[in-house]
């Protein structure tokens, strides 16, 4: 059996590996339109490769896949974070569990990563074709036909794991299948904020806030990272990816709300101001002890308090004035920052065009799909790299059992 697999990234170099492993016999080819493979992974974590997390305390994976988290919570069945794990450290790359639950190798290098999937392609003789771009996939018989270059290839089963493609042309060598896609918008980024008195904060962290977009149920928490164009840290980063589309219909303008008092709502933090009141202690100096005394010198400011005011002498109004600034403080965002680089595509190949059981499409059975080619994406923490293996697994554990 010949098999094809369109993409030598995370998805398509560990089907690969897990395919042969099956069936010694069959003929495996990656095409790589890229000179070097695997060099997202190579890139992933800062370079130290985040690629999975332990999922502990994740009750709703639509949490950490805000798209394809039933196909996801189907598919970790079979080859779950657990099973990643150990997955990596038989083929002896230690890991280590973060604190934040996110895994890396104990070697914070994640060319250990790129170097322990390509030495196990070459010892199972997969054929890996670098500078290979498929051009265009077309049904071909009971098989499929790929150009790459000027050559026609001809493959019993074909499986495409291109990865995201932030534009609809990257996934235009598909056209020929007619497939449903839904339309790719970037996800996981930064958001411009043009407030210069935010800006000037650059580089403080509120460790635990909670954002949300107005008049929208999208909201996440986290800690929040002030920079010198706007807003990041895991809690954005987060909101962005629940928001990824209905923020690119309106070219990422929204009105963005901040609570700074660690989820606490007016009533709490009305109760909380109770106790500063009976003080008279100045403002400026006496504060929620989680918000920096720079971060709450601004949070006065836009609640127009004077800093030298004293508690104890705050009146109603601006007692109301500073709940709601704290609660629901404001901005305007009018943009996306990419985060270290680092961005994820929502949208790809509809999952109404996948069989769930087996990764097939439903009217294309012996090819399949696998990663972020797919309609589905996860936050960060390494939830993407885990997709892209159990879904690069669970593809060569259908072709064979099918085979
Ligand atoms: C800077 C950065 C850091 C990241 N860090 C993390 C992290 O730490 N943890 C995490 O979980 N996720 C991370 N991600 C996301 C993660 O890397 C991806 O979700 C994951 O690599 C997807 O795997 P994939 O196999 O689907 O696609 P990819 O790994 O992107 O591989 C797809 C491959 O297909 C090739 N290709 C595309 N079109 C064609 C074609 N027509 N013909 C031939 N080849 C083609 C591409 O060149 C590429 O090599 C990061 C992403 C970025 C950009």
């Amino acid at each position: 059996m010949r098999v094809a697999i369109i993409g030598a990234g995370a998805a398509g170099c560990f089907c690969a590996i897990e395919l042969k492993r099956r069936m010694p016999e069959a003929e495996v080819t990656v095409f790589e339109r890229g000179r070097r493979p695997l060099a997202k992974v190579a890139v992933t974590g800062g370079g130290r490769c985040n690629l999975t997390n332990s999922f502990r305390g994740i009750s709703d994976l639509s949490k950490v896949y805000p798209r394809g988290a039933r196909l996801m919570e189907r598919l970790l069945r079979h080859f779950s974070p657990e099973d990643c794990r150990r997955w990596w450290e038989r083929e002896g790359v230690r890991l280590v569990i973060q604190e934040d639950e996110c895994v890396f190798p104990q070697s914070q290098d994640a060319m250990e990563i790129v170097g322990t999937l390509l030495r196990l392609m070459r010892q199972l003789g997969v054929r890996l074709l670098t500078n290979a771009k498929a051009e265009q996939v077309k049904p071909q018989g009971v098989g499929y036909e790929i150009i790459v270059g000027n050559e026609a290839h001809l493959y019993d089963v074909l499986v495409v794991t291109t990865g995201g493609a932030p534009r609809r042309q990257g996934l235009s060598f598909l056209d020929p299948l007619d497939l449903r896609l839904e339309s790719p918008v970037p996800s996981l980024f930064a958001l411009n904020v043009d407030d210069k008195r935010l800006q000037s904060l650059s580089g403080t962290v509120a460790a635990s806030v909670s954002v949300a977009f107005a008049g929208t149920r999208f909201c996440a928490e986290g800690p929040l990272l002030l920079t010198h164009f706007g807003v990041s840290g895991p809690a954005i980063l987060r909101l962005s990816s629940y928001a990824a589309r209905w923020l690119a219909e309106r070219d990422y303008r929204a009105a963005l709300l901040i609570n700074w008092m660690e989820g606490r709502d007016e009533q709490e933090v009305g109760r909380l101001l109770d106790s500063f009141q009976r003080s008279d202690r100045l403002v400026a100096n006496h504060h929620p002890e989680w918000l920096s005394s720079r971060l709450w010198a601004m949070l006065l400011e836009r609640a127009n308090i004077s800093a030298s005011q004293r508690w104890d002498a705050l009146n109603k109004r601006e007692r109301n004035r500073l709940i709601a600034t704290l609660t629901a403080d404001t901005y305007h965002t009018d943009g996306r920052r990419t985060y270290k680089g680092e961005f994820v595509t929502a949208g790809g190949i509809s999952l109404r065009e996948i069989d769930p059981n087996t990764l097939s499409l439903k009217r294309f059975p012996r090819l399949f799909v696998a990663g972020e080619v797919t309609d589905v994406d996860g936050v960060t923490g390494g939830f993407n790299l885990q997709a892209a293996w159990t879904m690069g697994w669970a593809v060569a554990q259908s072709i064979a059992a099918q085979n």
